[in-house]
C-alpha cells in the first residue's frame, strides 16, 4: 500500500492535516490506536480561540462548531473574597467558543471519512516509523482485523499522536526536547451539572487554585490544585464539593449547581517543547511536538495551529511542488508555542503562588492581579495573550 502521507493519529491535529489533505484531493491514511467510538467520546478540552475557529471555518470545518458553541467574551477572577470581571472581548474584539473537544472531533472524523472519503484505520496497534531520514519512508503497524503486521509506503509522515504516542520517540539524539514542571498537580474534574457562572472563574486561594469552565449545559469542567501525583480516591464527593464552594467563594455569587462527578483525575502539570519540529520526512504536529498544561487553555488552539500550517503546507508541496511552507514550518509554530508557554508560566504563578506557602510569591501574585484590573494596559496585553490574538506569530 502506498499513500503520500500517513497521519498517526486522529485528535484535533491529525484530523484537522487529514481533511485539509482530502479537500485539495491529496490521498492520506490516518492511523488510530483507539476505536472511532472511544475518540468521539474523550472528553478533554473544550476552550477554542477565535482565530482557531476561523482557521477551521475557512477550511470548512467549523460548520456545525458555529451552531452549536457558546461565545464567551468575559471571565472572572476571585480572590479575597471578592469577585473581578474581565472583558476581555472588549479588548480585543473577539471570544472564546466554547465546545467541548469530542465534539470537534466528532465533526473532524465525519467530514474526514464520511463527507471527504479520507482512509482511516481505529484500533491499530504497535505503530511503527521507517526510514524517515530517506525519500521513502513507511510506516507498519498491526491491524485491528486481520491481526497482521501491515506496511504503508509514503512521501510523509505526519506525527500527531498527541503526548504519549510514538512519532516523537523517533527523533534522533539531536532533537531538543526542553521541560518545564510546576511540581504541583490539578484534580481534574467533569460534574453533571449545569454551568455555576455565565463565565468560566478562576479561583484564587491559599487552599490552592480552583476552576470553573462551562462545557455544555449539562457538563462543566472543575478543576482543584492538588499535589502532584495525588490519588483521585483521596477526593471524595463531598471533599470535591466543599473544597470547590470554599476556593470560589466570594460575594455576590450565587451556590454552586452540585452533581455527580463523572470524571476524576490528577493531572502532573508539566510542559515540554520539541526542537525543531521536524526530522527528515517526519513533522510532528500539536501534543506530540509540545505540550501545555491546561493551565491557560491553549494545548488544542496550538494542535490546530500546527494542523493549518502542516496541512497547506504539505498540500503546496504535493500539489505545486513548492517547499516553502515545508522548510518554514517548524519555525513558523514555534514562534506561537513559546509565546503560549511563556504565557502559561506567567499565568501559573498567578494560579499557585498564593497556594505555595511562601509569602513572597504570595505578594507578588496579588501585585498581578491587582495590575490587570488597575492599569488598561496590562489588561490588554493579558487579554491578548488569553485570546492568542497577538501579532508576530
Ligand atoms: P490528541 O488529542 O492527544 O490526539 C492524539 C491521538 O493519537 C489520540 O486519538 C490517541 O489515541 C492517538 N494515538 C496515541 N498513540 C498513538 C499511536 N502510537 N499510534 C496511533 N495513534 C495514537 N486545550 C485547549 O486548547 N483548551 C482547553 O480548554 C483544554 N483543556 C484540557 C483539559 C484537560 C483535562 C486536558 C487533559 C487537556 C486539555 N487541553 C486543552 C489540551 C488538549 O486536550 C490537547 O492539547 C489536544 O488534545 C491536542 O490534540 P492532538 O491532536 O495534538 O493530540
Amino acid at each position: 500500500q502506498r499513500f503520500p502521507v500517513v497521519v498517526v493519529g486522529a485528535g484535533p491535529a491529525g484530523l484537522t492535516v487529514g481533511n485539509v489533505l482530502r479537500a485539495a484531493g491529496v490521498d492520506c491514511l490516518v492511523l488510530e490506536t483507539e476505536t472511532r467510538e472511544f475518540i468521539e467520546r474523550r472528553p478533554r478540552a473544550g476552550v477554542i480561540e477565535e482565530w482557531a475557529v476561523r482557521g477551521l471555518q475557512q477550511r470548512g470545518l467549523a460548520e456545525t462548531l458555529l451552531e452549536r458553541a457558546q461565545l464567551h467574551s468575559e471571565c472572572e477572577f476571585r480572590f479575597g473574597g471578592e469577585r473581578f470581571r474581565f472583558s476581555y472581548a472588549e479588548l480585543t474584539d473577539t471570544h472564546h467558543f466554547i465546545y467541548p473537544q469530542q465534539f470537534l472531533v466528532t465533526d473532524l472524523v465525519r467530514e474526514y471519512v464520511d463527507v471527504r472519503g479520507g482512509e482511516a484505520r481505529f484500533a491499530v496497534r504497535d505503530v511503527r516509523l521507517h526510514d524517515l531520514d530517506s525519500a521513502r519512508p513507511s510506516v507498519s503497524y498491526v491491524s485491528a482485523e486481520t491481526g497482521e503486521r501491515e506496511i504503508v509506503e509514503c512521501d510523509f509522515v505526519a506525527g500527531c499522536d498527541g503526548g504519549r504516542g510514538v512519532t516523537r520517540t523517533a527523533l534522533p539524539g539531536q532533537a531538543r526536547i526542553s521541560r518545564h514542571d510546576y511540581g504541583v498537580g490539578w484534580l481534574a474534574l467533569l460534574a453533571e451539572a449545569p454551568p455555576s457562572n455565565d463565565c468560566v472563574v478562576f479561583g484564587i486561594h491559599p487552599n490552592g487554585f480552583a476552576g470553573h469552565m462551562a462545557r455544555s449545559p449539562e457538563v462543566t469542567r472543575y478543576y482543584l490544585e492538588c499535589p502532584p501525583g495525588d490519588d483521585p480516591e483521596n477526593w471524595s464527593h463531598e471533599r470535591v464539593w466543599s473544597e470547590l464552594r470554599l476556593r470560589l467563594a466570594a460575594t455576590g455569587t450565587g451556590p454552586l449547581t452540585e452533581g455527580r462527578l463523572i470524571e476524576k483525575r490528577v493531572l502532573d502539570m508539566h510542559n515540554y517543547v520539541v526542537e525543531p519540529m521536524v526530522f527528515g520526512r517526519l513533522f510532528l504536529a500539536g501534543d506530540a511536538a509540545h505540550l501545555t498544561a491546561p493551565i491557560a487553555a491553549k494545548g488544542m488552539n496550538l494542535a490546530l495551529h500546527d494542523a493549518f500550517l502542516l496541512g497547506d503546507a504539505l498540500v503546496g508541496y504535493l500539489t505545486g511542488g513548492d517547499e516553502s511552507g515545508l522548510d518554514g514550518y517548524s519555525e513558523t509554530c514555534l514562534r506561537r508555542v513559546w509565546d503560549y508557554q511563556e504565557f502559561s508560566q506567567w499565568l501559573s504563578e498567578v494560579y499557585h503562588g498564593t497556594s505555595s506557602g511562601d509569602a513572597y510569591r504570595a505578594g507578588t501574585t496579588f501585585a498581578r492581579l491587582r495590575r490587570l484590573f488597575t492599569s488598561p494596559r496590562a489588561a490588554a496585553a493579558f487579554a491578548e495573550q488569553y485570546l492568542g490574538t497577538a501579532s508576530g506569530y
